[in-house]
């Protein structure tokens, strides 16, 4: 099967090059890299090029730089590699594409849901967000979503996890689409990130490197349901990027009604693995809670919580609810409203009074499906 080139972070980029056929002429026919690399003359002596060294490190340079900076769609697009590599690689690798199926701009102009297709007929979704400091991009790292939360559309299938390719590739069409530079990722959109650990690690790699759009770190957030190993994993990955993760209720009793996930992994656990990814990194953790009417809005809710996060450097981010019209999921979120505006703002005020950080958030593209819990994979 070819390799999906986009989704190679550089290390195995220059592995899978390594990987190639060794010691041919070809890649050492053309421009060696000015720092003294092989002879431009064909030669006898095994190995060569891209089998070690210099040559080997600017050729995976060269060619991650068309995929990830310049967001190349084909082979002959790099024409700074010999033709002879060129033409390896054709029979050996894929560049997969995704072409935009739909595009819908909520009313206000500041936000804009994309579909992408991909050569396998997946439907990807996407969001772009404007904010005060700039635009954000919600990717999507799987096609539908296998957690189950009642309230979240994206439950409602599942038809695979995405290579990281495709879930780079999403900021790259945006980019290309506005003519614009996006500042911030935040893996958000459908699917659970964790669930699809080592491809996600690869896109973020690929968005962050230098050779590439360069996004830094602190400027991406991953969001998650707790999936307590991958956050133990993910701090030990040496990153700064931001966690995020959806508690939506104080107490076991209640996010087991609610999130799936809660019946694997209890809110002190979770909590626990949040603290120790604060600690690791030294950033501040996020935590995520949808205000839905009647359900998880009350003052004791707000106080239980408050206690939980108390001693911790935890940032509350307070969602709208989005009503979502669950036709094959669960049933049980059908009837949920978002909190009226009077509770929402005694549970902001009661977290803030205890001294816990918390904003009340606003909400974003609603109108054209595009706010939290509102893609799915159609
Ligand atoms: N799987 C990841 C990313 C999911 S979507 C996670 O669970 O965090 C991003 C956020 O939207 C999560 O906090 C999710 O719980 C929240 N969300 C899902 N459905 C929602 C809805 N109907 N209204 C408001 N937020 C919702």
């Amino acid at each position: 099967m070819d390799t999906d080139l986009r989704s190679l972070t550089m290390e195995e980029l220059k592995l899978f090059l390594k990987s190639l056929p060794q010691g041919r002429p070809e890649f050492s026919r053309t421009t060696a890299p000015a720092d003294g690399g092989p002879s431009s003359r064909p030669t006898d002596k095994p190995p060569l090029a891209c089998s070690s060294g210099s040559l080997l490190e600017f050729r995976a340079a060269q060619i991650f730089e068309w995929l990830h900076k310049h967001c190349a769609g084909s082979f002959d697009d790099m024409t700074n590699l010999p033709k002879v590599l060129r033409e390896e690689l054709k029979k050996v690798a894929s560049i997969p594409k995704i072409k935009t199926s739909k595009k819908l701009q909520s009313s206000n102009k500041d936000a804009i849901k994309y579909l992408f297709e991909t050569d396998k007929a997946t439907i990807i979704e996407s969001v772009w967000m404007k904010y005060s400091y700039g635009s954000a991009v919600c990717v999507s790292t799987q096609a539908g979503c296998r957690m189950g939360c009642v309230f979240c559309a994206s439950s409602a299938s599942f038809s695979g996890s995405l290579p990281a390719g495709d879930i780079c590739a999403q900021v790259y069409a945006i980019q290309r689409d506005l003519n614009e530079r996006v500042s911030r990722v935040v893996f958000m959109g459908c699917g659970e990130p964790l669930d699809n650990y080592d491809n996600f690690l690869a896109a973020l790699r690929c968005l962050n490197s230098k050779q590439g759009q360069n996004i830094g770190q602190r400027n991406m957030t991953v969001s998650t349901c707790g999936l307590v190993p991958k956050i133990y994993a993910l701090a030990g990955e040496g990153l700064q990027v931001t966690l995020a993760v959806s508690l939506h209720a104080p107490n076991d009793q209640l996010r087991q009604r609610l999130m799936p996930i809660a019946r694997k992994y209890t809110v002190t656990e979770v909590l626990r693995a949040c603290k120790y990814y604060g600690d690791k990194t030294k950033r501040r953790v996020t935590i995520e809670y949808a205000l839905i009417k009647d359900v998880n809005d009350s003052r004791e809710c707000a106080r239980e919580l408050a206690g939980k996060l108390r001693g911790a450097m935890f940032h509350v981010n307070l969602i709208p609810f989005n009503r979502v019209n669950v036709e094959r999921g669960s049933t049980i979120a059908k009837d949920f409203l978002p909190a009226d505006k009077e509770s929402a703002e005694n549970f902001t005020h009661i977290l803030r009074n205890s001294g816990i950080p918390a904003t009340l958030r606003r909400g974003l593209g609603e109108d054209v499906d595009a706010a939290c819990g509102q893609l799915r994979s159609y």
